[in-house]
Parts: structure tokens; sequence; C-alpha cells
């Protein structure tokens, strides 16, 4: 069993810096899917305001046609002026050239408002493009060393596997279910220290008579508090 117990401690360990490379490459990972969702905010954004400009330029297309319209409107009323015979029509076509003239200042009025406003959102785009510009540099650059931290942090996983799987072939496989349960059940700490008479994992102490059976280990022991499993640190360091 001492030879289990040592495995299994050591088993332990690898097991930790593994999960510990693991969630470190997480973070990595999802660092930069945060910054992947910065640019794709930031695009959108940009999108945005593109539609609202082609929007604004729609409208004063239409208000530039409803302009033609009534400038054509008042010429041919102009003309139709000179064939007028009577006072009461006149006055009715002059009433009428007024009113589009009038609706002509209007539409006049509203095309200038649409120009300052796309020149307010075409200002804004460069803005937003170039602090996305920017962005994207910033983002290359990080993606770049996250890049290169994840490529290491796998060579060290895969390092610890293949140290993994040496040390669980001399585990029976009856332990390994053991450990493998306590190890889900225990936030990833199955195997524990136990040291003046405390256990390590759970920091309870521990009953003397089991405690001095740590010393023969002849057989997997458990903490009576958390269920880990127990070592000595002599076990611990092979002696
Ligand atoms: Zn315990």
């Amino acid at each position: 069993m001492r030879n289990n117990l040592k495995s299994l401690y050591e088993l332990q360990e690898i097991d930790l810096r593994i999960d510990g490379l693991d969630s470190e490459r997480g973070q990595l990972i999802s660092e930069a899917q945060a910054l992947e969702a910065k640019l794709a905010e930031a695009r959108e954004k940009i999108a945005a305001r593109r539609e609202e400009a082609s929007a604004l330029e729609a409208d004063k297309a239409g208000l530039e046609a409803s302009l033609a319209a009534e400038t054509e409107n008042i010429a041919r009323s102009e003309s139709n002026l000179k064939e007028i015979k009577t006072q009461k029509e006149y006055q009715a076509v002059s009433k009428e050239i007024s009113g589009a003239k009038k609706l002509i200042a209007e539409l006049e009025d509203q095309i200038l408002q649409k120009i300052a406003a796309m020149e307010e959102i075409s200002a804004d785009i460069a803005k937003k493009q170039a602090d996305l510009s920017e962005l994207e540099g910033n983002v290359t650059l990080q993606q770049g060393e996250v890049q290169v931290r994840v490529e290491s942090l796998q060579a060290g996983i895969a390092a610890d596997v293949a140290n993994r799987e040496q040390t669980v072939k001399g585990l029976p496989a009856s332990v390994m279910k053991r450990y493998a349960r306590l190890r889900d059940q225990r936030r990833g700490v199955a195997v524990v220290e136990a040291k003046e008479g405390n256990c390590m994992g759970c920091n309870m102490h521990l009953p003397p008579q089991l405690y001095n059976t740590l010393f023969r280990a002849d057989d997997v022991i458990t903490c009576p508090h958390c269920q880990r499993i127990l070592v000595m640190r002599q076990e611990a360091a092979g002696q």
C-alpha cells in the first residue's frame, strides 16, 4: 500500500497542477473571447451608424425629389399666369405659387438639416473607425501574447498528462475510482496530508487511533470528517 499511497499523492499533485494550468488556460481563452466581443461590439456600432447615414441619405433623396416636383409646379404655374384672363384665376394661381414657394423653403430647410445630421454621423463614423483600428491593433497584439501563453500551458498540461498516465498505471482500479469520485466531490482534492494530528484537507482533528494507523499505512485511510484519502508526509516523500 505504501507505493500506492505515494503514487496517489503524486497523482493528486499532478492533477492539481493540471487543474491549475487548465483553469489558467480557460481564463486566457475567455479573456481572448472578451476581446473579440469588444471588437464585434465596436464594429456593430459603426454598422448601426452607417445604417443611420443611409436612412438619412434616403430621406434627403426623397426631400430633393419633392423639391424638384415643387419647382416644376411653380414653373408650370408661372407659365399659366401668362394665359390667365380673370383676376380671380390670377389670384388662385398666385396663391398656388406662393404656397409652393413656402413649401420649397421648408424642404430646403429640411434638406439642410439632413445634410448637417449626415455630416455629424460621418464624423462620428470616422472617429469610431479610428478607435476600432487602434483597438484591432491592440487586440492582435494581445491575442498573440495569449496564444503564446496558451501554447506553453498546453505543453505543460501535455507533459503532466503523460506523467499522470505513468503514475496511474501502478494504481488499482478500485483506488482510482475512489480517487476520481472524491475529486468530483471535494473540489479536486482527494488526497491530503495528515499532519500534527490534523487532516490538512478540512483542518479537523483526527482521532489519535486513526492517526496512529497512518504510520503503518497498510490500507487507504480516509478522514472521518471530509472523507479524503490521508497520507503521511513520509509517504509522500517516499520514505
Ligand atoms: Zn478531512
